[in-house]
């Protein structure tokens, strides 16, 4: 793709330089951004650039740089990880993603672009993860990733807002996870993504994502019944229709992927 309208590009070496001037843009792995014509962006400042260390752990769990790729992070090992290490290889390969895209698409992007079939959402969401947000005024604040997505492809982040970092508490890290995902084509982008995770103290927590505009996070103190969850499951308003899948065919495949991971959960 030609992004004919964008004529300069920073490396950004420091935060004072993420300021970004009018029709300045961040650029990520830039899957997206130069995927299609960017109407309005007429410079793009690089967040690679700034060194960041992809893979941090830290008192509370882990901490994944906004800039590290999809591809270093599904290569993350148990031993970094924890038990949920499954689902970090799961969730990336829920991306509809080429070799290329796979290996300069960075998690902060994915998250950030906040499309329904986000991986990184569907992961972020099923492990409690939260959001590091720097803004431009120098401030910096705190969200969960649930509550960051507010629809197909809209967030909470104001214009100049960078995401710098995705924490993951240990304790969900230490949990045991299941995955299902389902798509309409083979190598179609996913229709839904399911999520189910019983931690240390045997609370459930299940997640729809891909199938509703924004995620849904189920919580349960224990395991719940099937027609728990089902319940839940079906209540959730904002399944959508698009070419890859009716609302109706979402609700009703996320109520089927959703029992098969409390089976996988409960045994
Ligand atoms: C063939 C193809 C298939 C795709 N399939 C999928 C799919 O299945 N699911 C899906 O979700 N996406 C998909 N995408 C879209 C895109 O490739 C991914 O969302 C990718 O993860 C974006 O990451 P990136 O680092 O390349 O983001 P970029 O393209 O660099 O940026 C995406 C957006 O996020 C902003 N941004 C990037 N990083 C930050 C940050 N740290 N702070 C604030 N803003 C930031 C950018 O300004 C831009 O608006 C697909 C794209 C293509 C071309």
């Amino acid at each position: 793709m030609d992004i004919h309208t964008v004529t300069s590009y920073r490396a950004a070496r420091r935060r004072d330089d993420l300021r970004l001037a009018p029709g300045e843009r961040l650029l990520g792995g830039g899957t997206w951004l130069y995927s299609e014509p960017q109407v309005g962006t007429t410079g793009f400042v690089d967040l690679t650039t700034l060194g960041w260390e992809a893979v941090e752990r830290t008192e509370a769990g882990l901490r994944i740089a906004a800039t590290c790729t999809i591809a270093e992070l599904s290569a993350l090992p148990e031993s970094i990880i924890g038990r949920a290490h499954p689902l970090f290889f799961q969730c990336a390969s829920a991306l509809l993603a080429s070799f290329k895209i796979w290996n300069v698409a960075t998690v902060g992007g994915n998250i950030c672009r906040s499309f329904a079939a986000a991986g990184m959402v569907s992961l972020a969401v099923a492990l409690d993860a939260t959001a590091e947000i720097w803004a431009e005024n120098g401030e910096e604040r705190t969200e969960a990733v649930a509550d960051l997505i507010t629809g197909n492809g809209t967030n909470t982040l104001a214009p100049g807002d960078v995401l710098r970092a995705i924490d993951f508490p240990s304790h969900a890290l230490d949990a045991r996870t299941a995955f299902r995902k389902i798509a309409l084509a083979e190598l179609g982008r996913s229709g839904a993504v399911l999520t189910g995770r019983v931690d240390d103290d045997g609370s459930a927590v299940f997640t729809v994502t891909a199938a509703t505009l924004t995620p849904w996070v189920l919580r349960f103190p224990g395991v719940p019944s099937a027609a728990q969850l089902r319940e839940r499951v079906e209540a959730a308003s904002d399944y959508y229709t698009d070419p890859l899948g009716s609302a109706d065919w979402r609700r009703g495949v996320s109520v089927v992927l959703a029992e098969e991971i409390r089976e996988e959960l409960a045994s």
